[in-house]
Order: C-alpha cells, then structure tokens, then sequence
C-alpha cells in the first residue's frame, strides 16, 4: 500500500510521520528541531533513510509544512519569523538532493488547515476557516476545494487582520492584530492588566484559575474570546465559509475561550451567514500538520 510523508517544522519540534491513503498516521515521530539550516537538511536526509528503512510500503510523496510567509513562484520562505534560518533559503533543491520522491513545501498553518480539511473535522465542508491559536495564530483556508494560497502564497495570514485599532503592538510591527489580542500571551498580558500585578506567566496557569472560578482569569479569556470573534465575524460575511475551526494549545481550554468567541462572532456577522458556519475545535491536534502535509503531498500527485 502507498504511503506519504509528512514534516511539520516548529520551533522546538520536527513533527513527522507517513499516512496512509485514508489518511490514517501509520508512523509518527518528532525530533528536536536543528539551530541551523544545515542540520535541518541533515535531519531530514536521515530521517528520510529511516522512514524508507521503517516501511515495507512504498513512500510515494513528502510534503512539508514550514513556518513562515511561503512565496509559491520562488518557492522559498521569505520570511520566517520563529526560525530565521529557512528566510530566503533555497528549499527546492536543497531538499531535492536528499529526498527521491516528488516533494511540495508550503506554509505550515496551510497544512494543518488541509489536514483538518481532508482527514480531520473539516470533513465534508467545502470550505473552511482554521485558526492555530497558541503562543501566535496561524491560519490557513480552503476555498471550494482547494486550498487558497494568494496570487503570491502568502494567503489566510488571519492572526495578523486587526481586530483593535488601538490594541496592542504585534511582533509584525502592526498594532491590534488579531494574534495581539487573543493568543496565549495576550490572555497572559490582558490578566496582568485586570490584577494589576501577578505572578502568574502562562495561560496555562491563568486556566487553571479560571476552572478554579476565578473570575479575573475567566475575564481574561472572555476579552481575548471577544476579539477572536471579531476576527471570526470577518471571515464569516467575507467568505462565507462552512466551517471554522479552532486549534492550538490555547483551545485545549474546553469553553473557556470558545464561548465568548462563538457569541462574539453571532453579533458581528450576518445572521444568515452565521448560521451555515459551525465553529468548532479542531480534531487532528498536533498531527494536523504532518497528516496536511503528507496529504497535500498526494494530492499534488494527481493535479
Ligand atoms: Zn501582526
């Protein structure tokens, strides 16, 4: 039976595993990710001997999902804000020299959203939304079908639409983008704010008090619910989407942060839209990258 690779590079784990034509993980790993770009390749041309050795199947393709803005012409990352080394790195053939299937690269929250899309709990919708909210937010977007990239690739940046004008600075230099307000440390810095001073740190933390009943912490996940929705509102009247999933380590929070969200976003869209927009949490959890990009990887075989 074929099998397709898969490789999910985050910024202390390579994630990755081969899936089956059901899209079914029939091997999974993960290996600290190298500080360099060369110990990057030399992971990958040994994990890529072990995979091959470890199989009785045939690999027939690898996809990998990288962090980063992806330009589809150059095929490159242009720019990579956690992990510097791929910026402007020529991927192609750098990899083409180390793997002796076809091969495709895109940006990593793209291959977890084809992921849930394909094999998770985006099953069935044309089209949908997903977001990755942990210490940033990611997104990625399938539109009738297809995963949208952007005339350049650089499509479904959704943690970075402003939802507060006057918010927060992000890491991208713009004020009151989405990943500002609701990603893990802002629930951590809108906490702060209602204490006044605290010493807790994580959002982790600041959940645990909140199951605790705590009503600061709850506070602090209905304000970061609250501009999520507005985000989620957007994406509602502009594209009308089937679904809209939530993943990430902030959403393993059960109904802290997806309440408010939900009813955020029923109060910024259209009624009608709304209502053929289920929001819901994703299903594929940390494997949604590896199993999106082994199954972007099959998929690019037949188009
Ligand atoms: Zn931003």
């Amino acid at each position: 039976m074929p099998v397709f690779a898969g490789f999910d590079l985050g910024g202390t784990q390579l994630k990755y595993g081969l899936m089956d034509e059901t899209g079914r993980l029939v091997l999974k790993s993960q290996a600290p990710t190298p500080s360099t770009i060369d110990g990057l390749m030399d992971l990958i041309a040994s994990l890529w001997k072990d995979l091959k050795a470890q199989t009785p199947d045939t690999i027939r393709a690898a996809g990998f999902g990288f962090p980063g803005i992806y330009n589809v012409r150059d095929r490159k990352i242009l720019q990579s804000p956690n992990y510097a080394e791929l910026d402007d790195f020529d991927l192609y053939p750098e990899i083409g020299r180390v793997l002796d299937v076809p091969f495709l690269v895109d940006n990593d929250a793209n291959m977890a959203a084809y992921g849930e899309w394909a094999h998770g709990a985006g099953r069935g919708v044309s089209s949908l939304v997903l977001l990755t909210i942990g210490t940033g937010i990611g997104g990625g977007i399938i539109l009738d079908g297809k995963l949208w990239q952007g005339s350049c690739g650089y499509a479904g940046e959704i943690g970075h639409i402003v939802v507060n004008p006057e918010g927060e600075r992000c890491n991208c230099g713009i004020r009151g983008c989405l990943e500002a307000e609701a990603a893990a440390p802002a629930i951590v810095r809108k906490y702060k704010a209602i204490l006044g001073r605290t010493l807790v740190s994580t959002a982790e933390d600041i959940y645990k008090r909140a199951e605790a009943g705590e009503p600061a912490a709850i506070e602090a996940y209905a304000k970061a619910g609250y501009y999520l929705g507005i985000g989620l509102g957007m994406l509602i009247n502009l594209l009308n989407p089937g679904k809209i999933l939530l993943g990430g380590g902030v959403m393993t929070t059960g109904e802290l942060l997806l309440r408010p969200t939900v009813e955020e976003a029923r109060r910024r869209s259209y009624k009608a839209s709304f209502a053929c927009c289920p929001i819901e949490r994703a299903s594929l959890g940390n494997d949604a990258g590896t199993i999106g990009s082994a199954a972007w990887a099959k998929a690019g075989l037949s188009s």
